[in-house]
């Protein structure tokens, strides 16, 4: 499974799949589900065991600037506070974007 295209729109990135569906993630939500060391600590990526305090966010860490393509297996995304270490799998993508 890998994207058709992959767009910001507004406040969401919208990924269209090779199989004809469609995800939405809003990008607060994409942000704070950042898998990088710094971010997810010792949660899983989902941040299903929450630790600690939440790392405070400024608003512009919602800003999406732009992204690049990892290999063939995911994006890395570059956000405006400058955070860019988080590298989001295709399958993390669709989890995210998934109806919960
Ligand atoms: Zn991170």
């Amino acid at each position: 499974m890998k994207p058709a295209y992959i767009q910001i729109i507004g406040t969401e990135l919208a990924i269209a799949w090779d199989d004809q569906s469609e995800s939405y993630i809003a990008l607060e939500k994409l942000r704070r589900a950042c898998p990088c060391a710094y971010c997810a600590g010792e949660t899983d990526v989902l941040g299903n065991v929450a630790r600690g305090p939440k790392i405070s966010l400024q608003p512009s860490a919602f800003d999406l600037r732009s992204f690049d393509l990892v290999g063939a297996y995911a994006i890395r995304p570059v956000w405006g506070d400058g955070h860019s270490s988080g590298i989001y799998s295709y399958e993390l993508l669709k989890k995210l974007g998934a109806p919960s």
